[in-house]
């Protein structure tokens, strides 16, 4: 037997490694299953070129657990003395207290940057052994010791066959990896697709009620998994049947891209995009990651653009360095590469469904959106690619590319300033009379309802020329693209007040609501009261709500127009009513009303140019007082307006109409309107 310490220059690198590695300490497993496979595939190469004679055999790797201890056993290459010295031994490196000590969260980037994989062993075990032959003739076994300090034995054993047994006597506190369930929960996570086959126990049936072992290995991967194999002797099914392993509980994908590249980079995977049911699905089932098989993360955030997160599948390439940290990786130039060849990739696969068939295209639109959408969103080159086949679908459910939806509506939607006026609904349901109301003018609405929409709206203002979006209720509809078209006549100013007047008095009281009345002239045709939102003012609350630093717009109240149409009958008749109701009473109160601004104004205009010391204390104390009694007159009217409205049925009526169009009637004044519109049926 011999004895000797292993060549590491910090004093004891065992306990560095446990006490750094704490998070991923599972890792050791997938670490000595790859080395088992490494050993495994380098033997069959040397087999395939004459260097080794003897029977490979069956090369099955086998994970055994008992008591005490876990064995990992393959029937590979083997190690003589010599190379357990060279390759086990021998780890010498500097600086390892400095990079531990950075990277002591993340156990890939340290056990890539020192080939520790075989080391990791030590996370969970108190005592490791390697029982090893080499393939070698006349190999003698040898079984090397290492109890967790730097010193070992190794000695010359008796082993019939060729290869290598790692034997690790699991730590106190390590416990938890002798269960069944454990190991076999961490095969299936990072050895399922390895190369060569990986038994772990027998292969269980149901027998009398029972479950029985039979003779069977239990092998647990897929020793060639669908990215592996040639895209030409797939079928759709054989896609669909490994996406369906992959994520058990997922709807079927809607399409998939079959990647594989040599050069520059090696890269090989299967995205698919997947049918999103709702927002908090999104992340649950994400992209894997392979390093020739052996999985490696699911978090492939730097590695594919952001907006590719989204999609499913795998991605195996030995080209992606996982020995750096996550912020380094977005500057490796091989990392930026693969991202670059990905999205033109989707891109690609996309652009040439839609070529192809159109149809299937548009009816996956739906779920595809969320994706495109937030591509062209984050990414300048994928704008550049989607913007052929991206669509625009409206309120009918008809789509149509960008190109082709901006023929369809610059004839009609073209204002006096030759801006293109985009109109879109974000619910066709409470939206339904104002989109109505377009359509009738021969324009045509989007539905822009996707989670994404706020922002893709701004976007494409920005993208395209002379183009601006509008919401169909943002105003009414002749305003909503202003051609300079000839309108009806405009009431004079006072009737104008009185109409405002009577509807303000009516108005519910709302939390954080806030209206603006005016009277327009729109045509007979049109609703007697809208109730309207400006674009600006929503879209800065919209964006208030997907984006810190504008909170301030988020606290604004709501501010709505309500807009009286006084070409409508209703309105009309109203005035007139009023007029016959409340003239008598308003004549005199309004003859004094003209009467004090009148003197009000001449007082003023003796004011102009004067300095405040130089008008007279008398003539200041008038003038206040005159304001005063304005003040006190105006409430007269209005008190005398409101008086009137209140007992004027229809006033409260449209207003409640003009409501309940936008959602906004509730509670009480829903149940109110209710009444009243049953007495007015009777
Ligand atoms: P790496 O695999 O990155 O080289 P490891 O620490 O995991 O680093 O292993 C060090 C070396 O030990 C390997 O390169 C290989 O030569 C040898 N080795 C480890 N496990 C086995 C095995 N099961 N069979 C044969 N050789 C092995």
């Amino acid at each position: 037997m011999q004895k000797g310490n292993i060549g590491v220059t910090t004093e004891n690198i065992f306990p560095v490694i446990k006490k750094f590695l704490y998070s991923d300490h599972e890792i050791f497993l997938r670490e000595l299953v790859s080395n088992a496979v490494d050993a495994t595939q380098k033997l069959k190469t040397l087999a395939s070129m004459g260097e080794f004679k003897g029977e490979l055999g069956d090369l099955t790797i086998h994970v055994s657990v008992d008591k005490d201890t876990i064995t990992v056993s393959d029937r590979g290459l083997g190690l003589t003395a010599e190379e357990i010295d060279k390759y086990i031994n021998q780890i010498a490196f500097s600086g390892a207290n400095d990079f531990l000590e950075k990277y002591k969260n993340d156990a890939n980037a340290i056990i890539g940057h020192f080939g520790l994989g075989f080391y990791s062993a030590f996370m969970v075990a108190k005592k490791v052994e390697i029982i090893t032959k080499s393939y070698q003739e006349g190999a003698q076994a040898v079984k090397w010791t290492c109890d967790g300090s730097p010193e070992f034995t190794i000695e010359d054993i008796d082993k019939a066959d060729r290869g290598t047994d790692i034997v690790l006597y699991v730590d106190d506190d390590c416990k938890e990896f002798l269960e069944e369930s454990r190991i076999s929960a961490l095969l299936k996570k990072y050895c399922r697709f390895l190369p060569v086959p990986i038994a772990f126990g027998k292969k269980k049936e149901w027998k009398d009620g029972k479950q029985v072992e039979t003779g069977e290995d239990n092998v647990i991967n897929d020793t060639t998994p669908l990215w592996t194999r040639k895209p030409s002797e797939l079928k759709d099914e054989d896609y669909k049947k490994f996406y369906s392993e992959l994520y058990p509980m997922a709807d079927e994908p809607l399409f998939w891209i079959h990647l594989n590249v040599d050069y520059p980079f090696h890269l090989t995977g299967i995205l698919y995009f997947p049918k999103v049911k709702s927002n908090i699905e999104l992340n649950k089932n994400k992209i894997q990651l392979y390093c020739n098989q052996v999985y490696v993360t699911d978090s492939v955030e730097g590695i594919v653009p952001d907006f590719l997160t989204l999609l499913h599948g795998v991605l195996d390439s030995p080209d992606i360095p996982l020995n750096v940290s996550r912020s380094y990786l977005q500057s490796d130039s091989n990392v930026k590469k693969i991202s670059t060849y990905i999205t033109k990739k989707v891109s690609d696969r996309l652009q040439s469904i839609f070529k192809n068939d159109r149809k299937q295209f548009e009816e996956k639109w739906n779920d595809l959106k969320i994706f495109i959408d937030y591509g062209m969103l984050t990414q300048e080159d994928f704008y550049e690619r989607a913007k052929d086949f991206a669509l625009l679908a409206d309120t009918d459910g008809k789509c149509y590319t960008f190109d082709e939806y901006k023929t369809l509506i610059k004839d009609n939607q073209t204002d006096k300033d030759g801006t293109l006026i985009y109109l879109y609904a974000n619910n066709k349901e409470e939206q339904y009379s104002y989109i109505d109301a377009a359509k009738n003018k021969g324009y045509n609405v989007l539905l822009m309802d996707g989670q994404l929409d706020i922002a893709v709206v701004s976007m494409l203002e920005q993208k395209f020329e002379k183009t601006r979006f509008t919401r169909v209720d943002s105003d009414v509809v002749d305003n909503l693209i202003v051609k300079e078209e000839a309108k009806g006549e405009a009431l004079d100013a006072s009737q104008q007040e009185v109409l405002a007047t009577l509807f303000k008095s009516q108005l519910p009281k709302m939390d954080k609501t806030e209206f603006h009345v005016s009277a327009q002239p729109l045509g007979e045709e049109t609703s007697p009261v809208l109730i309207t939102q400006s674009e600006y003012m929503r879209r800065m609350k919209e964006m208030a709500n997907i984006q810190a630093g504008m909170s301030f717009y988020g606290e604004m109240p709501d501010m709505y127009s309500l807009v009286l149409n006084s070409d409508h009958k209703l309105v009309k008749g109203i005035l007139a009513d009023e007029s016959n109701e409340c003239a008598t009473t308003l004549a005199p109160i309004q003859a004094e009303i003209d009467e004090v601004s009148k003197q009000r104004k001449e007082l003023r205009k003796q004011h102009e140019g004067k300095k405040d010391e130089e008008i007279p204390t008398a003539e200041k104390d008038e003038l206040e007082k005159l304001d005063k009694k304005w003040d006190d007159l105006k409430q007269q009217k209005e008190g005398i307006l409101s008086g009137y409205a209140g007992q004027n049925k229809v006033v409260r009526q449209l207003i409640d109409l003009a409501l309940l169009q936008n959602g906004m009637l509730k509670g009480e004044a829903l149940n109110n309107f209710v009444k009243r519109s049953l007495e007015l049926i009777k």
